[in-house]
C-alpha cells in the first residue's frame, strides 16, 4: 500500500482540488460586459428579468432579489412579521446565518434536533418547541435534499406560523413534485460561488403572498415606497416616503445579468451534480468505514453537498486525523456544520450543549467531499481514490 501523504508519501493529486466553485463561460462574461455599458448598473432592467425568472423556474408568483441570501433570509423575518419577544424555531445543523437572520429582528432563536437519516428538522422536535410567542420555523433544506413540508405546512397550519425555507442548498429540488420556492410562505436562495447557480453574492425570496412581496421590495430599499397607492399623501412626482426602517439590500445589475445567464445552464449544474453524487455512492457503497448520503424517494435533491459519516467503531483514528490526511492528499474536504449553538456568541445567550443530540453527533461523524459540475471524471476519480486510501488504512482489523 502507497504510504499516506500525511506521513510524506505522494498526495494522490498535485493540485489541491476545493469543495465547490462556481462555473462561469463566455457567455456571463458577455452578459456582465453588456451591462457594464448599458445605462443601469442597478435598479436597472435585468433586476426585473432575473426576478421573473426566477420566479418562472420555480413556479412562483413572485421573486425578490437581494445583496446575499443572508440579506434575504433578514427581509423574510422582516415580512412575517418576526420582532422581539417572538420566537422562532430553526435547524443547528446549518450555517449562522439560518438563524442569525431571526436575532436580527429581535427574536428568540430555539434549535430543534434533526433526523439522523435526512439530516432535516425533525417535525416532532419542532412541535415540542412551539409556545404562545412561536412566529416562524425557519426550515433548513440541508445539502440540496428538500424537507417533510407536509409536516411543516400542517404545524404552520395549525399553530399559525409563517414557513420560512432556507434553500440556501436548494434551487432545483422538488418534494413530492412540487418544485422548492413555490411550497413555504417565503423561500430563500442563495448565489454565493460554491451554490448552484451565482452571481458572486446574492439572494433571492420567492413567495406567492402579494402583501409579503410588497413588504419585501420596501425593506431592500431602506422601507421606502414610491408606489402611489401606499403612499399616506402625495406632494407630487418627486415625492416617496420611508414606512419602515429598511436596508440597502440590492442586488447590481451586473449580478442579475450574471445570474440569468448561470440560470440557462442552472439544470445542466445539477444533473452533473448528480452524477458525479452517484459515482461516489456507487464507489463507497462497498465500504464499512462510511455512511452515506441517504435521499428520500419523495424528493428530489440539487445535490449542493455530498456529506459522508465515518462510521468510528470501524476506524483506529477519530475524524480529524481522515479530515487532515485527506486534506493532506489534496482533496478539499469540509465539515457542514458546526451546530449553531456551539458557536460562542450563541453560548454567550446561553444555548447550552447537548440540546440538540443527533445533531451534535452528525456533526461529529461529518465529511463534506468535492462536489461542483466543472469537476472532471479525473477529479472524481481522485477523491474516490483518496478516501479508500485514506479509509483502507484506518480501518478497523486492516493490517496492510
Ligand atoms: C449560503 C447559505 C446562507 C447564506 O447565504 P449568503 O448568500 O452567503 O448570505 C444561508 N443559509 C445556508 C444554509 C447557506 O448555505
Amino acid at each position: 500500500m502507497k504510504p499516506l501523504a500525511i506521513h510524506g508519501g505522494k498526495p494522490v493529486r498535485d493540485r489541491y482540488l476545493p469543495y465547490g466553485r462556481q462555473s462561469i463561460n463566455e457567455k456571463d462574461i458577455e452578459a456582465v460586459t453588456n451591462v457594464l455599458t448599458s445605462d443601469f448598473l442597478t435598479t436597472g432592467p435585468a433586476i426585473d428579468q432575473f426576478e421573473q425568472a426566477i420566479a418562472n423556474y420555480v413556479g412562483a408568483q413572485y421573486a425578490v432579489s437581494f445583496s446575499n441570501g443572508t440579506a434575504a433570509l433578514h427581509a423574510a423575518c422582516f415580512a412575517a412579521g418576526i420582532e422581539e419577544g417572538d420566537e422562532v424555531i430553526t435547524s443547528p445543523l446549518t450555517f449562522v446565518a439560518s438563524s442569525n437572520a431571526a436575532l436580527y429582528q429581535g427574536a428568540k432563536v430555539k434549535f430543534a434536533d434533526v433526523d439522523l437519516q435526512t439530516f432535516n428538522l425533525d417535525p416532532q422536535s419542532v412541535e415540542k418547541l412551539i409556545t404562545d410567542q412561536t412566529k416562524a420555523i425557519i426550515a433548513v433544506d440541508f445539502a440540496g435534499q428538500p424537507c417533510n413540508y407536509e409536516a411543516f405546512q400542517k404545524l404552520a397550519y395549525e399553530y399559525d406560523l409563517t414557513l420560512i425555507e432556507d434553500a440556501a442548498h436548494a434551487i432545483g429540488a422538488s418534494y413530492k413534485g412540487r418544485s422548492v420556492g413555490s411550497i413555504s410562505d417565503l423561500t430563500m436562495f442563495s448565489f454565493h460561488p460554491v451554490k448552484q447557480m451565482t452571481t458572486g453574492e446574492g439572494g433571492v425570496i420567492t413567495t406567492n403572498d402579494a402583501e409579503l412581496y410588497r413588504k419585501l421590495l420596501r425593506f431592500r430599499t431602506h422601507g421606502v415606497t414610491r408606489d402611489r397607492k401606499q403612499l399616506l399623501t402625495d406632494e407630487g412626482p418627486w415625492y416617496y416616503e420611508m414606512h419602515e426602517l429598511g436596508y440597502n439590500y440590492r442586488l447590481t445589475d451586473m449580478q442579475a445579468a450574471l445570474g440569468l445567464s448561470q440560470l440557462k445552464r442552472l439544470n445542466q449544474f445539477i444533473d452533473r451534480r448528480q452524477t458525479i453524487a452517484e459515482r461516489y455512492n456507487k464507489a463507497f457503497e462497498s465500504l464499512s468505514t462510511v455512511t452515506l448520503p441517504f435521499v428520500s424517494p419523495n424528493v428530489k435533491s440539487s445535490w449542493h453537498l455530498y456529506v459522508i459519516q465515518l462510521n468510528e467503531s470501524q476506524l483506529t483514528t477519530d475524524r480529524k486525523t481522515i479530515f487532515e490526511a485527506l486534506q493532506k492528499e489534496n482533496i478539499g474536504v469540509n465539515v457542514h456544520y458546526i451546530p449553531v449553538y456551539w458557536q460562542p456568541y450563541y453560548q454567550q445567550l446561553g444555548y447550552r450543549k447537548g440540546i440538540c443530540p443527533n445533531a451534535e453527533r452528525l456533526y461529529q461523524s461529518f465529511i463534506t467531499l468535492p462536489l461542483f459540475p466543472s469537476m472532471t471524471d479525473d477529479d472524481v476519480s481522485d477523491v474516490i481514490q483518496a478516501v479508500e486510501k485514506v479509509l483502507k488504512y484506518y480501518e478497523v482489523g486492516d493490517m496492510t
